[in-house]
């Protein structure tokens, strides 16, 4: 491990405009939320950033609000703020469902949303919610704001199209029809990594399935989905699934385990919500 000690500086702006400001004028600044990634690349040598910006006292970036046909969660907003929440709890269980099993009370009461979707891991477990449930991240910066469909948001592993002057100011999730489903798998039941995660939203048109830790990115399945919007049986679904995703082994896991495991999350997400489907949950 490298010492902490070493040239780190840290700006608190008292504005997200002066956030906007600051990271316009100096590229090199990282944005630095609940930290709790952040001071793990810190502590492993491996973070490139010596100039953090420090996001947590804009508080206005923590607000959880629906407005119209838009549950908007601040990129600020905790883990533990979206269990307590009782609109993200009628709005979207699935993310609650989520956020409960991420790392542990400690993480949940320091960790954000923004961090999560900023940080990008594939096996992040909020993320295939936000794609299961057609979110949109609200990127802003000194000049303007823009909208990015979640489907659109990642470039690669760890690479999205937010420009290093952008901040995540939030994420948008449309009204869901259907039932929520979340699953995941992991070592344990808490301070776990995924080895799969899956996120699923089951409407009278069919389903919204989307998986973490099977590629390099989060994905949905649009190639199972159409299948089951056809109505094909659950195992035509299955081997759709099974040609459309391509796991790795890795320090979590195995291809072959995924896959496994992968066929049976959808499996048990037909079952589970076959008498739930149209009832209205998440209304
Ligand atoms: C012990 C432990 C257990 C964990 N368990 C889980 C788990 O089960 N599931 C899971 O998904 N994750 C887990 N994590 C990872 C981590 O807690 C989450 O990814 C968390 O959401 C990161 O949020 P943060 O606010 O702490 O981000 P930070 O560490 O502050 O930042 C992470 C990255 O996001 C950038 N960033 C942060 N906010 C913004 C913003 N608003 N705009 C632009 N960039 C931003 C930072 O520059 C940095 O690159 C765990 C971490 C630890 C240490």
């Amino acid at each position: 491990m490298k010492g902490a000690v070493s040239p780190l500086t840290l700006t608190r702006p008292r504005t997200i405009h002066d956030a906007f400001k600051l990271l316009r004028d100096d590229p090199e600044l990282v944005p630095l939320a609940g930290c709790t990634d952040l001071y793990v690349s810190l502590n492993f040598g491996t973070l490139a950033g010596t100039k953090f910006l420090d996001l947590w006292p804009l508080t206005r970036l923590r607000k959880i609000e629906i407005d119209g046909d838009v549950l908007r969660i601040g990129a600020l907003a905790t883990f533990t703020d979206i269990i307590l929440s009782r609109r993200v709890r009628t709005w979207l269980p699935m993310l609650v469902d989520a956020a409960r099993q991420i790392g542990g009370p400690q993480i949940q009461n320091r960790g954000t949303i923004g961090g999560n979707i900023a940080n990008g891991s594939p096996a992040g477990d909020s993320l295939p919610v936000l794609a299961a449930a057609n979110a949109s991240v609200l990127l802003g910066s000194a000049d303007s704001k823009r909208l990015v469909r979640f489907g659109d948001y990642y470039t690669g592993y760890r690479t999205s199209v937010r420009r290093p002057d952008e901040l995540i100011l939030a994420v948008e999730i449309p009204r869901q029809d259907g039932a929520q489903w979340f699953r995941k798998v992991g070592t344990r039941a808490a301070q776990a990594i995924s080895k799969i995660v899956m996120a699923a939203v089951r409407d009278p048109a069919g389903a919204r399935i989307a998986l973490g830790s099977v590629a390099p990115t989060t994905i949905r399945l649009p190639k199972t989905e159409a299948a089951l919007a056809k109505g094909v049986s659950i195992e035509e679904a299955v081997r759709e699934l099974e040609g459309e995703i391509t796991p790795i082994d890795d320090v979590r896991s195995t291809a072959e385990y995924r896959l496994t495991v992968a066929a049976n999350l959808l499996r048990r997400f037909w079952i589970d919500t076959a008498l739930a489907r149209g009832s209205g949950k998440g209304e």
